[in-house]
């Protein structure tokens, strides 16, 4: 069996162009789906598949673990950069697809699952609606409180919020007590059953992360994300040690060796890494095993689109302490006309049940995602009060 070629398909789903990794092989009727989605670098990643495929194609692609060394190692460069590592990904998800597909069973048992009956999901306020998760802006209390009990309205346990906004490294109390507002007003909202996370983009500075920490902790988050940037293991480090709250980290990092540092250093108690951007399912396996040596929980970061998810909840029905998987359902209207999934939704609760269906279990209408070609992404710019540069 061998590789005939690599197809990326790039389908623009308003926030974010989702790249489908699509490896045809030649047996007929076998190829295996993935994603490669990375906002803003839409480009750069189809170039990175294009380049990549050179190593890969003409090989078997069962010997996933031995292609993945080709990719990661291979012409030099090693695939630890964003975007190589996110090209990695979307083929390694396919591979993983197609084994599924030969072996005729879904991938979460190729991994000795499923090691749970279903796998808890969130959502983003809105359900993923940019308008709604990225804009609002922190000091419309009222708002979130309504987006929070939507989000309940629509089944979820658990939700994510951006309440807290972008600040100078040191910016006094007034962005603090807005965001405290924000979060006191969606826990007020939503009772004390519900779990909130907040996410910080790691828009604060250690100092500032520590602080609106500190000022949330009332209202018991589920976890506190990104508080600072993610270079900063030190300033998480500190974050983790000085909060009730557990923190989260994790989207950001592209190898193994990256979160041997975190966990080291205890970064985080929630591990987040993301299966379309860390390198896919063969490294996310390592990591996870790495997590559990520290018995740090997965997870995943997930807000890109339907093959993403369906990896991520695969990788959840094999994986012992991972605890719920990011969702969105709402970024674009037409998102379930591209995918047929293998795994069911209970409307109730949310919850996952497994796929039954071999590999990923997944559909993608490519007639639909034709209907939907690239577009620039919309441009996101942060300046701050006098006018620097912040982080988005
Ligand atoms: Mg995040």
């Amino acid at each position: 069996m061998k590789i005939t070629r690599i197809e990326p398909l790039v389908c623009h789903a308003r926030m974010r162009n989702w790249i489908f990794v699509k490896v045809h092989t030649d047996q007929p009727g076998l190829f295996g789906w993935g994603e490669a989605t990375l906002e803003w670098h839409t480009r750069a990643v189809v170039g990175a598949i294009e380049d990549l495929s050179q190593l890969v194609v003409g090989e078997d692609p069962t010997r996933i673990e031995h292609l993945w060394q080709m990719m990661h190692r291979q012409h030099f460069w090693h695939g630890n950069g964003i975007v190589r590592s996110t090209a990695i990904a979307g083929i390694d998800i396919a591979l993983w697809d197609i084994l599924g597909k030969v072996a005729n069973m879904p991938c979460s048992k190729l991994w000795g699952g499923p090691v749970r009956d279903h796998v808890r999901t969130y959502c983003h306020l809105g359900g993923g609606r940019m308008e709604d998760f990225y804009e609002t802006p922190v000091d419309n209390a009222k708002r979130f409180a309504e987006l929070a009990q939507q989000a309940v309205a629509d089944g979820y346990t658990a939700f994510k919020s951006m309440a807290v906004p972008s600040t100078l490294p040191l910016e006094g109390m007034k962005p603090v007590r807005a965001a405290e507002a924000a979060v006191r007003a969606m826990r007020e909202a939503v009772g004390e059953e519900i779990d909130i996370m907040v996410d910080c983009h790691a828009r604060p500075s250690p100092a500032m992360g520590l602080q609106f920490g500190k000022a949330l902790e009332p209202y018991h988050l589920y976890f506190f994300e990104e508080p600072c940037w993610p270079e900063s293991i030190e300033g998480l480090a500190m974050i983790n040690r000085e909060l009730v709250a557990p923190v989260a980290t994790g989207e950001r990092l592209t190898h193994l060796a990256q979160f041997r540092d975190l966990f080291a250093a205890r970064g985080c108690e929630v591990c987040q890494l993301d299966i379309t951007h860390c390198g896919g399912l063969s490294e996310a396996r390592r990591i996870a095993a790495l997590a559990e040596a520290h018995r740090i929980a997965l997870a995943p970061h997930n807000p890109q689109g339907p093959v993403s998810t369906a990896a991520s909840l695969e990788f959840g029905f094999a994986q012992p302490s991972y605890i719920i998987c990011e969702t969105v359902h709402n970024d674009v209207p037409w998102r379930a006309d591209v995918v047929q999934e293998g795994f069911t939704i209970d409307p109730k609760g949310r919850i996952v049940r497994p796929n039954q269906r071999p590999g990923l279990g997944i559909e993608i209408d490519e007639a639909e995602v034709k209907k939907h070609p690239f577009e620039q992404e919309v441009l996101q710019r942060v300046f701050l009060s006098d006018g620097s540069v912040g982080d988005w």
